[in-house]
């Protein structure tokens, strides 16, 4: 029996940051792994996708300007970039996530967690041996999410890759017919596009349907445009395996064969083996939880001492927004442990305001999509009166020296009636970088009056801002012009 003051379970990305910030709190902290300290994301996902997708996105920038295009003397070389890739997954050893554990103070234990009670937890090792562990202050959940396989005929049998063995693969298949249509469809289906793959995205509906419209529309083209087969509004009914070859039917009767299949329809929780239901909490769903990042019972209380945070809630599945919980969670469980204040009132410190207002995404395609906060379409959901601002991003100085051809497009979500931004998207080669400003003033709730006052640099992409701001119109007289004589004095004294 091990006694701590707060245990997480799962040391993927979130895992270690509420680990760490519960130490920081003063909390006496363990950290549970079943499989690589970093989780997912170091392994599996964020970092070997964005290294797979990084070579096919410089070389489309370099065709694009001449003088750059003239240098380019051969194709890209796919066994340099599955090098790289697997320098940068350590060749899938976590030897460094587990020397940063140690300088943080945290404990690590290794092996599967299983509750037996609300703060008491067994862990089974990979050797079979057994470890009690109990927290006298909380229990944070951070083990994540798996791909979800759909139940269609013949797929299992056709030994489907999921993300898992596609960024992890060790060679290019000749062709991959990619099943889905979300972020890790489109940007798996850009990459292997780039590496020589013969790619078929078949998507029930349209590519990046959460996104504005108008992504994923740009990203069907631009995949088309570099040779892949993309068929939306169809879905696949069976799959036939003759050795290494899949023959995948699709609803209406036309096929697509492929060397190898790729599934990338969703995410479930990894709670469906945690002995939740000593908790009284039903295993196999997503947990619920305020934004403190309590998880909510049954009755929709805060559990005492139970926390989680990451994929596992099924906020947004994204790593830096699972961070962002995880110093909450941490935070939040170091301060009650401690009896000291806590402030959950929203945009407060230990509340995760930002998942249901400012939430950014960039999807790594060329052209890529930067996102934060909420869709035109959701917005105008949520009961918002708005107006939409779009600009071509082409017209804008700055993308002209970008590339020659630059094509792109952004979209401001206005309120208003609060003459603030609750959403912005933009859409074009190397937008990703773009996107914190506009998580600022999403987050920030910047007046748009104030916005004309962030300069942006000339000539970057950035300037796409003055052209909606211009866009939408001259900016208000918020404050009358003071006219008490004093005051003005003292204006033109500083
Ligand atoms: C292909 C792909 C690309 C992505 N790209 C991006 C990106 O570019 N940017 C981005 O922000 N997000 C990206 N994501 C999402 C991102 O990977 C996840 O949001 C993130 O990994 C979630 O972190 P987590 O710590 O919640 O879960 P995980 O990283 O899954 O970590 C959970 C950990 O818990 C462990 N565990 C589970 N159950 C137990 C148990 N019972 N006992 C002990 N240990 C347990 C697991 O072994 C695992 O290590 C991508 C996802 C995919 C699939």
């Amino acid at each position: 029996m091990t006694d701590f003051d707060a245990i997480v379970i799962g040391a993927g990305a979130v895992g270690e940051n509420v680990a760490d910030r519960a130490v920081q709190g003063g909390l006496k902290t363990a950290i549970v792994e079943a499989e690589l300290v970093g989780g997912e994301c170091s392994y599996w996902a964020c970092m070997p996708s964005k290294v797979l997708l990084r070579s096919g996105a410089v070389l489309a920038t370099a065709r694009t300007v001449p003088g750059a295009r003239e240098a380019i003397t051969g194709a890209l070389d796919a066994a340099a970039v599955l090098r790289r890739r697997t320098e940068f997954t350590h060749d899938w050893d976590d030897d460094s996530q587990v020397e940063w554990l140690e300088s943080a103070g945290i404990e690590l234990i290794r092996g599967h967690a299983v509750f037996t009670g609300p703060k008491t937890l067994e862990v089974t090792a990979a050797d079979g041996t057994v470890t009690e562990l109990t927290a006298a202050h909380a229990v944070a959940v951070a083990t994540g999410s798996v791909a979800v396989l759909p139940d269609i005929p013949g797929l299992k049998e056709a030994e489907p890759w999921t993300s898992r063995e596609a960024t992890s693969a060790a060679s290019v298949p000749a062709s991959l017919a990619v099943i889905g249509g979300g972020v890790v469809a489109a940007e798996l289906a850009t990459a292997f596009t780039a590496l020589g793959s013969r790619v078929t995205v078949i998507a029930r509906g349209r590519l990046l349907a959460k996104q504005e419209p108008f992504a994923g529309e740009a990203v069907a083209d631009a995949l088309t445009g570099a040779g892949a087969d993309v068929r939306l509004g169809t879905q696949v009914e069976r799959v036939e395996t003759d050795g290494s070859r899949h023959t995948l039917h699709l609803a209406g009767g036309s096929t697509v064969v492929a060397e190898k299949i790729l599934v990338a329809t969703g995410r479930a929780p990894r709670t469906g083996d945690l002995g939740l239901d000593v908790l009284g909490i039903t295993p196999g769903g997503w947990l619920a939880t305020d934004d403190s990042m309590r998880v909510l019972g049954p009755d929709g209380q805060p559990l005492d001492g139970l926390y989680a945070a990451g994929d596992v809630t099924g906020r947004a599945l994204l790593t830096h927004q699972g961070k962002y919980q995880a110093r909450i969670a941490g935070d939040a469980m170091a301060a009650r442990a401690s009896g000291a204040p806590v402030d959950t009132a929203p945009w407060g410190v230990h509340a995760a305001t930002a998942d249901h207002a400012a939430v950014p995404q960039v999807v790594f395609t060329n052209p890529e999509v930067a996102a934060v906060g909420l869709t035109a379409a959701e917005a105008e959901r949520r009961g918002i009166r708005t107006r939409v601002v779009d600009y071509e991003l082409g017209q804008v100085a700055g993308a002209s020296i970008h590339s020659n051809g630059y094509r792109g497009t952004a979209r401001a979500v206005v309120d208003e009636d609060r003459r603030v931004l609750v959403g912005v998207t933009f859409v074009g080669p190397d937008v990703g970088e773009l996107l914190h400003a506009a998580t600022i003033a999403v987050a920030g709730e910047v007046p748009l009056e104030r916005l004309w006052h962030a300069v942006p640099s000339y000539p970057t992409l950035s300037e796409v801002w003055l052209r909606l701001l211009e866009t939408y119109g001259r900016p208000r007289v918020v404050a009358p012009e003071p006219d008490d004589p004093a005051s003005s004095a003292a204006g033109s004294d500083a």
